[in-house]
């Protein structure tokens, strides 16, 4: 059994060392900044396939969102990116290698999967969180406005 502590990743602003669960680390992209207006807000009870999901729902419904701040139960802890998760991940499928049935399965898929889209309030600022799940005691806070709680877009 290795400690949490041996490991060192990315170090928050208060310089205490980020730890990154293991379910986010094949999706974060390396070295990636974290200045990003659209963040994934996970809850670390969470795994990589809803990790995974989650990306692949808000990169689908979101096409302008090209860079995405991950953080675990409020605390960034690194950033993915659209081109990473396609070079990594060779997603989204190449057109012409799927057929019409493939194609079908795949949008049956992302409706099935519901991701939460929160904005912030105050006026001119274009922060985004994504949830998968909505606790309605702890609404996500908006980086920019510190404790703006973020309202629910559906
Ligand atoms: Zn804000």
């Amino acid at each position: 059994m290795t400690t949490p502590s041996e490991q060192h990743g990315p170090s928050a602003a208060d310089g205490t060392d980020i730890v990154v669960p293991d379910f986010c680390e094949n999706l974060l992209e390396p070295g990636l900044g974290t200045a990003a207006s659209s963040r994934i807000d996970l809850a670390s009870d969470a795994d990589e396939d809803v990790f995974a999901d989650l990306v692949d729902a808000v990169l689908v419904s979101d096409p302008g969102t090209e860079v995405l701040e991950v953080a675990v139960d409020g605390v960034v802890v690194g950033a993915t990116s659209r081109s990473f998760i396609r070079r990594t991940f060779a997603w989204p499928p190449d057109p012409r290698s799927v057929g019409d049935a493939d194609r079908s399965e795949l949008a049956g898929d992302a409706g099935e999967f519901q991701h939460l889209r929160y904005t912030c309030p105050e006026p001119g600022c274009g922060r985004v969180t994504y949830r998968v799940r909505h606790d309605a005691r702890r609404p996500p806070l908006c980086p920019d406005h510190s404790g703006t709680a973020m309202s629910l877009r559906v």
